[in-house]
């Protein structure tokens, strides 16, 4: 997952706060197999939604409460490799996640995916590459149903967008994270206005989006005032 997506969820972790379900799960935690540490147990009872990523070292997917739809991001990873389970310090973590980190994510497993099966597209591999095109077809469907839940909240997702294109990233971040930063302010205005051009009241995100047409990032600002010009 991208780090700064866990930041942009605000007003989604408002509606998990009163959940029967997982309210008691906090916005962030990480525990590893060194510490006594445990998860609280209502994290049992969130949904597991498909690996979205798998390597040797790391695993991580989507959860979603059944009540309150929230989605959470699980992450396990092993910084030293894997080979020695017993000496191998891992680590996992979970993240509550806005809807705008949800599609990215679900749009990038998609496209890694359709990556991943074009390698086996030849006549020496065809059974690895039926084997992979189911994966990539039961994905496809999972995510739908992910999609179609994100376009009924566009509202939220909205809301995120705005929260992480005026997010002000610190200093060490903008260092650590420059060209990550771009891209996903990119892709953010994308989805933004995409989602925008579909609201029936975009009118309503008038005052952000005069704050964004002031955004440090000409790109995005000139982005904004046109689409605002075009209402
Ligand atoms: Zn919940």
């Amino acid at each position: 997952m991208n780090p700064f997506l866990k930041h942009w969820f605000r007003r989604y972790a408002a509606i998990a706060r009163f959940c029967q379900d997982c309210s008691v799960l906090p916005d962030y935690m990480e525990i590893s197999n060194d510490t006594p540490d445990f998860f609280p147990d209502e994290i049992k009872n969130l949904e597991h939604i498909s690996a979205l990523k798998m390597t040797s070292s790391s695993d991580e997917h989507l959860m979603q409460c059944r009540i309150c739809h929230t989605y959470y991001w699980y992450r396990t990873h092993s910084p030293g490799g894997s080979e020695d389970a017993m000496h191998t310090t891992t680590y996992e973590s979970i993240t509550k996640m806005g809807l705008l980190g949800v599609y990215m994510e679900l749009q990038e497993a998609i496209q890694a995916s359709a990556d991943y099966l074009k390698q086996y597209d030849n006549e020496s591999t065809k059974i690895l590459y039926d084997f992979f095109l189911q994966e990539h077809e039961s994905l496809q469907i999972e995510a739908t149903r992910h999609f179609s839940y994100i376009e009924a909240h566009n509202d939220l997702l909205i809301w995120d967008a705005f929260a992480c294109l005026n997010a002000q990233a610190s200093a060490q971040e903008e260092e650590f994270y420059n060209r990550q930063l771009r891209q996903l302010e990119a892709q953010a205005l994308k989805i933004l206005i995409h989602f925008l051009s579909k609201h029936r009241h975009p009118e309503l995100f008038r005052d952000q989006l005069r704050l964004l047409s002031q955004h440090p990032n000409a790109v995005i600002a000139s982005s904004i005032i046109d689409y605002t010009r075009s209402l």
